[in-house]
């Protein structure tokens, strides 16, 4: 690919001068950039060799590659701030709590790494003490050192779950993560949603409610919403290539997904990168229209059009496909983009003066079946100052809930939490909550997933550039898909194809 001009680059530094400092971290951090990671200077008459759709740490990670590569780059973002579905919320006493995606795990490697080089430490998500298990009315507390859920009693069904996830272990080792639609049994599977596999595995409604459970946090979604294919790929995704994934990964805090959270919030990420990509991430700049013309690419954003030679597009793919694009998508593409709904998840924190819970020996961490939050978390500082519960809202219960005033469902989550820690639990000083079916450029998390036959009938259309666009964004990853570590491969992925193209 040619070197393109950035006419953002001014001030007497040379471009090529400008990259390299931007790579480390040198001349671009004195840009003017705001505390959102971004400027809000116009982005119109601006020339680069690749233009980026979306600041989430997809964009921001392939924005990074391609300036690392020598190439010219502008990364267009809708909202005033960087970071999509990461977002920090102060709580006081330089003290932060994140409304969206937040912990890591073992081989997360590529977000871990990115975080370190970036100067964002990690700590420990709070674990000691016991767990409480409530279900009809009955509150049982269990120590987590036992195999997966080994500590309920054998009349709630763990048995019969433990039995009913490693059977989808098993199943999971057969899909490829770069092509699921080429499983042996990739029709009977994506034949079937998750719920169906849970029926046919599942005798007690103890074991029942326990694998769905299960399954509905990975999406915030139900599992009859879920194609069993998507699952089984999912499942195997949450892993490396030397250390494919398992659904006890996915779910644990110990040596798990939620092992591990950011000092200073996830967020801390997306603002230093982009704090070091400077001027060249325009904020408060929707893409409208995407035109593929002869030999490039033109931008039509609220802050004006970019010209490139590609473009990356990294929105989740139920968001990109409301962008308009001439010539037309081909009709698979966009009848994907039809077909990749998101989950629906409201984030609950209550802050106290202090953990509470802690005293009496608990995590913090709690399943319930009455809801609406059926999965808490201590969610505290790392110094264990204010004490934070944290309870996820997801799937129908976030639909239902998200229609609520805002009063009813505050009272409904510290109902929740009162039942599952007591009556301290009924007064926080705070209560914070984020519903990201709300936001208008996200619509929905944790993540895109499909229901039945789309992976089979137009899996492809997932990653197959269209012309000169792109796709990244965490739906598209292979590995942590729907992760922040899958957004970040994603990244660095669709950078790579883009940097082979002449
Ligand atoms: C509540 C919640 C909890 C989560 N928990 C975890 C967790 O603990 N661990 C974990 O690893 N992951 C978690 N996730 C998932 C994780 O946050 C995401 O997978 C990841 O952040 C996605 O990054 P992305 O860059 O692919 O997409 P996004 O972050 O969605 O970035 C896309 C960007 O595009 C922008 N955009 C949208 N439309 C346009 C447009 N037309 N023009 C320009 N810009 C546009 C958006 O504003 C956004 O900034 C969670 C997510 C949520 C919401």
């Amino acid at each position: 690919m040619a070197g393109g001009e950035d006419s953002s680059v001014g001030q007497g530094v040379t471009r090529r001068r400008l990259i390299g400092g931007a790579a480390a971290g040198g001349v671009a951090a004195a840009l003017p950039v705001s505390a959102s990671g971004g400027s809000r200077t116009r982005a119109g008459g601006r020339r680069a060799d690749v233009v980026v759709v979306g600041a989430g740490l997809s964009g921001l990670a392939a924005a990074e590659s391609v300036a690392r590569a020598g190439r010219s780059v502008v990364v267009l973002e809708a909202r005033p701030r960087v970071g999509g579905r990461i977002l920090n919320e102060p709580i006081g006493g330089g003290e932060v709590i994140e409304v969206g995606g937040q912990w890591i795990g073992p081989t997360q490697d590529a977000v871990h790494e990115w975080a370190r080089e970036l100067g964002v430490e990690t700590f420990p998500t709070y674990n000691e003490g016991s767990y409480v298990y409530h279900r009809n009315g009955r509150r049982l507390t269990y120590r987590p050192d036992t195999p997966l859920l080994g500590a309920i009693p054998p009349d709630e069904g763990a048995a019969e779950a433990g039995v009913a996830l490693a059977r989808l272990n098993d199943m999971s080792t057969e899909v490829p993560l770069d092509a699921p639609w080429r499983a042996p049994n990739a029709a009977q599977y994506d034949g079937q949603t998750a719920e169906t596999f849970v029926r046919e595995n599942t005798a007690s409604p103890g074991g029942r409610f326990l694998v769905d459970l299960g399954i509905g946090a990975l999406y915030a979604a139900e599992p009859r919403d879920v194609s069993l294919l998507h699952l089984l790929f999912y499942i195997r995704a949450a892993g490396n290539e030397a250390n494919p994934g398992n659904f006890e990964r996915l779910i644990n805090t110990a040596g798990a997904a939620q092992e591990t959270r950011f000092v200073g919030g996830s967020q801390e990420i997306a603002l230093r990168a982009a704090r070091r990509l400077g001027r060249r991430v325009v904020l408060d700049a929707p893409v409208r229209h995407i035109v593929q013309e002869r030999g490039h690419v033109m931008v039509h954003s609220d802050r004006g059009t970019v010209r490139a030679r590609r473009a990356i597009v990294t929105l989740p793919p139920a968001l990109a496909g409301r962008i308009r694009y001439s010539p037309v998508m081909p009709a698979r593409r966009d009848q994907f983009t039809q077909r990749m709904p998101q989950g629906s998840a409201i984030k609950c924190q209550a802050i106290y003066d202090r953990p509470f819970w802690r005293d009496e020996g608990l995590a913090g961490q709690a399943v319930s079946d009455r809801g609406p939050a059926r999965i808490t978390f201590d969610n505290s500082p790392p110094d264990g100052g204010p004490g934070v519960l944290l309870g996820f809202v997801e799937g129908q219960f976030a639909r239902a809930l998200s229609r609520r005033p805002a009063a009813e469902r505050r009272a409904a989550v510290l109902e929740n939490f009162v039942e599952l820690f007591g009556e301290r639990a009924r007064h926080p000083l705070r209560y914070v909550e984020r519903d990201w079916s709300q936001e208008i450029w996200t619509r929905g998390c944790f993540v895109g997933f499909t229901a039945p036959g789309v992976l089979l009938d137009y899996g492809e259309a997932l990653r197959r550039p269209v012309g000169r666009i792109h796709w990244a964004g965490s739906e598209t990853a292979t590995i942590w898909n729907g992760y922040m570590d899958g957004a970040v491969r994603s990244g660095r992925r669709a950078a790579a194809e883009v940097l082979a193209e002449r």
